[in-house]
């Protein structure tokens, strides 16, 4: 049987819309009211974290959620590395402060005034490809100048991409993820449509972050 004062101190924890897991002592209610709230928190946490989920828990209904900070800090990379359409941005010669782009600008201070070598060396060194350094050079400034941010702020150079304009509305991270996939709202050419659905099959079958180890040391082109 309750004790009076603790009647009293339910009824008032229920006015105050106070947690019931306030009541203290040894009540099995209570217990039970301490753990539906640690449950209550994590279900919170876990909606919170919904697209740290690598895409699994939406394709499987798996409970995959990482706890882990430096897995969650990881999937935030990740998501600045690769666009929507699961392309890494981040090895795109047009993305700012990428390996292309660092590179590049590198290599045109070391080459510095090379042109007047490059015309001299067509015949002192009989070496004719030199002819082509004007070209080069022209390309070497393209790719130093490069200042895309990546198309989750927005950006692409190729304007008509459809996934750009559609994925926040889907409420996904990379079009697997999303109900419609695939779909024809890409405005893909054949090589790019053909390179989107194998990626994205392929971050569908292992995972996005499995995924991304696989491609990230490799050349995007
Ligand atoms: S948004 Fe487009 S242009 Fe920009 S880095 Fe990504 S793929 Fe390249
Ligand atoms: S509708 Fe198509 S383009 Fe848009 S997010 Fe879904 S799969 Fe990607």
């Amino acid at each position: 049987m309750q004790g009076q004062g603790q009647v009293i101190f339910r009824s008032l924890a229920k006015i105050a819309d106070s947690p019931p897991d306030f009541i203290p002592t040894d009540s099995k209610a209570a217990k039970v009211s301490a753990e539906e709230r640690v449950l209550q928190q994590s279900l919170k946490y876990k909606r919170r974290n919904f697209h740290f989920q690598c895409g699994k828990k939406r394709a499987d209904g798996s409970d995959a959620v990482s706890r882990e900070d430096d897995r969650l800090i990881k999937r935030d990379d990740i998501l600045n590395a690769l666009g929507a359409c699961g392309v890494q941005c981040s090895k795109c010669f047009a993305y700012e402060q990428g390996d292309i782009q660092s590179h590049s600008s590198e290599l045109k201070r070391l080459l510095g005034c090379f042109d007047v070598y490059a015309e001299r060396f067509v015949t002192l060194l009989n070496e004719p490809r030199f002819k082509n350094y004007a070209p080069f050079k022209d390309l070497l400034q393209l790719f130093s100048e490069a200042g895309c941010r990546g198309c989750r702020q927005g950006e692409c150079l190729f304007k008509d991409c459809g996934i750009i304009r559609c994925y926040r509305g889907k409420g996904v991270d990379f079009c697997f993820e999303c109900e419609d996939y695939p779909c024809d709202r890409t405005n893909f050419d054949e090589h790019l449509k053909t390179r989107w659905l194998q990626i994205n099959d392929r971050m569908k079958e292992i995972g996005v972050e499995r995924y991304y180890e696989e491609v990230k040391d490799v050349p995007r082109y």
